[in-house]
């Protein structure tokens, strides 16, 4: 009987996982069906320009997987049973049976890390979410908060700054600009927030947000009419609703080869999944980690059905790549294990090298 692999989520790991797959796996053997939310490639990493008023090329999941021989699936999985081995949809064909699964849905923003989150503030987490903060900043008066300087709310900030300046932006930490880069990493951000206008507090906590801003665990607020929220990401709480190992966070436990720790038939890759280096680092949430996690859980996937033994992952990090507006970046050159080097590139050359990288990720993800 053709074996099914189901993939979860056509983002950047789970779609280089069913294509992988599909290129490794002979047809008549095995069938792949790929289930994502919505019809088309979100390309996540330029969700910031999306908020800031920019265009987005349009890149359909149909196109994507041509002469594959990969079934679609456009629907939103409800739930997973993992002893009867299906996926519950909310639109046709509402069950699949499942062989073997691979997990990658993703993440979104952590909004309920504080109350008041979720229902007053934006953020730049999934395409819906960006749409929404583009049309909030429309008019691109008054006041912005981003509230988190991670490298998604320095994005967010220095790019919406540069989009809208009449827009009087801020950006808030509860810790350091720039911990994990390197000293002229920190000190070109700090220049670049400066050019762009954009006002820096670090050490802040935000205790709440509310309609008219930021309430601050001190007791202080910070007043602003649309408050942005990069403070952490989240992922669906589908693989602990159905049972699978997962860590604190929800994320879903695997081993080396990228195999759930309880569940043999599932396998997972990216934002969605808690990998861990040979040093017991977990994997960033990067398209750094997930494309070739979505990669390898191909091969993966490929030599378990065929009786191989796959070798384990071996993640590698070699930069960050940080866009800080459309003519200006910075790229943290990295160890393997993510911990910064000296060595840094700035400007116009770190932009164009990250839109080069950016495109090239399509451009792979196509073929
Ligand atoms: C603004 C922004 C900028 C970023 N910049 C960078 C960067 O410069 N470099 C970098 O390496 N990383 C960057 N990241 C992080 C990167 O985008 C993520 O790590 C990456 O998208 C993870 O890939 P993924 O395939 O695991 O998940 P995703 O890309 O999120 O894909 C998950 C897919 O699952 C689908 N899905 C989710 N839930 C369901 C459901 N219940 N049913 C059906 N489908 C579902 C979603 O629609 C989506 O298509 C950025 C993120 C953001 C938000």
């Amino acid at each position: 009987m053709t074996h099914h692999l189901v993939v979860l989520g056509a983002g950047y790991a789970g779609l280089a996982a069913a294509k992988g797959a599909a290129r490794r796996l002979r047809r008549g053997d095995v069938r792949i069906t790929l289930v994502n939310a919505v019809g088309h490639f979100v390309e996540r990493v330029r969700l910031h320009q999306l908020a800031a008023g920019q265009q987005l090329k349009d890149l359909p999941l149909s196109t994507l997987l041509a002469g594959t021989g990969i079934e679609l699936v456009v629907a939103r999985v409800t739930a997973i049973d993992a002893a009867a081995r299906t996926v519950r949809l909310d639109s046709a064909p509402y069950t699949l049976a499942y062989d073997t699964l691979v997990y990658a849905l993703g993440s979104t923003a952590a909004t309920a890390a504080v109350p008041g989150a979720a229902a007053h503030a934006s953020s730049v987490a999934t395409y819906e979410d960006a749409v929404r903060l583009r049309e909030r900043t429309r008019d691109a008066q008054g006041s912005l908060v981003v509230a988190g300087a991670g490298l998604t709310g320095i994005e967010a900030a220095t790019e919406l700054a540069e989009a809208h300046p009449g827009l009087k932006v801020q950006l808030v930490t509860d810790g350091e600009l720039g911990a994990g880069l390197s000293e002229r990493g920190r000190r070109h951000l700090r220049t670049a927030l400066d050019r762009h206008g954009v006002a820096l507090r670090e050490h802040t906590r935000v205790s709440e947000v509310a309609a008219h801003g930021l309430i601050l665990a001190d007791g202080g607020e910070i007043p602003a009419d649309a408050v942005v929220w990069t403070a952490g990401f989240c992922v669906p709480g589908l693989a602990r609703e159905a049972g699978f190992a997962v860590d604190a966070r929800g994320l879903l436990s695997v081993g080396p080869t990228l195999r759930s720790l309880s569940h043999p038939e599932v396998f997972g890759a990216g934002d969605a999944v808690a990998a861990y280096g040979p040093d017991g680092a977990a994997s960033r949430m990067s398209c750094q980690t997930g494309l070739p996690m979505g990669a390898y859980v191909a091969g993966s996937v490929a030599a378990t059905l065929t009786g191989r033994t796959p070798k384990p992952l071996r993640l590698r990090y070699v930069w960050q790549n940080i866009s800080l507006g459309r003519r200006d970046g910075l790229t943290q050159f990295t160890r393997a294990d993510d911990s910064p080097v000296a060595a840094v590139l700035t400007g116009r050359a770190s932009a164009r090298f990250k839109e080069a990288i950016t495109r090239g990720t399509v451009f792979a993800l196509r073929r």
